[in-house]
């Protein structure tokens, strides 16, 4: 008989996950508690345009990421990381997804079901796992079960963290607040991307120089994770005002007026202390936690973090 199981979460380890799972026959359902897939490699339409305001580009190392990419680098739907950087330009090749971030996660999309817009609110073991989303929806039972969600979600989710729960805790991920802004006219700066220490903004890119994005003239900034942290309650004007005062510093003009302007406050953006492991595993409880927070924070590590758990879900057949 085919398996069924689940995955929580449609970000890059939730999809690699499912599509490893449904490549060894598993019939596979993933939940996604948004309407969009890819998690933080994200596209967020607002001003006229389309920003990239979560992951920004990603390293393609492993083999396996480069084959279950090749269709879609095929078809145009990858660039290489070639814009006019200042500081901090990757020391290997890296790439980015077109026509935003986001169409990364239909990329990655398989022979799966995935429900939008269903928040997993309880999961129970009961002859299997069975979700629930807290408004009368129930889901199950599963003969497996993966968590594709940030480790804070993660702990809150599971009903007894009980051997995950010292692991868990000892995960700490970080905030990024990121402002997007547009300018009526091209900003008169010597690059498109700059990254390098920084205590209030280490990272502002011209997103619209980025292949395939609106035209126009569009600017993602990140915050650095401690002045996020610090101005986590703070009004929104004040901080777009302290990240523009940065913004202008570090471009060495004195900026005209934003034609727009939209903040975006990543809660659990990039693990600063990662379990050490591809994943944690319950063999007697099929279930599986997985995401860039177990091996460090980029892309490419949600990825082979999915790839371990979709494994560990394996080999307890
Ligand atoms: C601002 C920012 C900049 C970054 N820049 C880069 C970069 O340039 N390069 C790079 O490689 N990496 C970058 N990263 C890190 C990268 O985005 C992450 O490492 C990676 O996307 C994590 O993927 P994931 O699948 O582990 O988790 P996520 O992307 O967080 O996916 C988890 C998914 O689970 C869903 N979910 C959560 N709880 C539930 C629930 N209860 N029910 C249903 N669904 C749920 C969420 O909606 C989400 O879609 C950046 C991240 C941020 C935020």
């Amino acid at each position: 008989m085919v398996e069924r199981m689940a995955v929580i979460g449609a970000g890059v380890a939730g999809l690699a996950a499912a599509g490893a799972l449904v490549d060894a026959g598993v019939a596979v359902e993933v939940f996604e508690k948004s309407r969009g897939l890819g998690g933080r490699v994200a596209t967020r339409r607002a001003l006229g345009t389309a920003f990239d305001h979560g992951a920004q580009y990603f390293t393609v190392r492993d083999e396996r990421l480069a084959s279950r990419l090749a269709g879609a680098r095929h078809a145009g739907g990858l660039a290489p990381l070639a814009l006019s950087w200042g500081e901090g330009a990757p020391a290997e090749p890296a790439f980015y997804a077109v026509p935003g971030m986001a169409s990364l996660g239909e990329a990655l999309l398989g022979d799966f079901t995935v429900h939008r817009e269903w928040t997993v609110r309880a999961i129970t073991h009961e002859g299997g796992w069975w979700l629930d989303d807290g408004a009368g929806r129930r889901a199950g039972p599963f003969a497996g079960l993966l968590l594709a969600i940030p480790a804070p979600q993660a702990a809150a989710l599971l009903p007894e963290p009980g051997v995950f729960q010292s692991a868990l805790e000892a995960v700490v991920m970080e905030p990024c607040t990121a402002l997007m802004l547009t300018f009526a006219a091209p900003l008169p700066t010597p690059f498109d991307v700059d990254f390098r220490p920084d205590a209030v903004l280490p990272y502002v890119c011209r997103n619209s120089a980025k292949a395939g994005r609106p035209a126009g003239e569009a600017w993602v900034l990140h915050a650095d994770a401690g002045f996020s942290r610090a101005m986590e309650a703070a009004a929104p004007d004040e901080v777009v005002s302290r990240l523009l005062a940065a913004f202008g510093r570090r471009l060495a003009l004195t900026l005209p007026p934003p034609a727009g302007t939209v903040l975006h406050r990543w809660r659990y953006a990039r693990v600063s202390t990662p379990l050490g492991d591809a994943c944690l595993y319950d063999a007697g409880r099929r279930l599986a936690l997985c995401g860039d927070w177990c091996i460090g924070a980029r892309v490419e590590a949600a990825f082979l973090s999915g790839l371990a758990a979709a494994r560990s879900l394996l080999t307890s057949r």
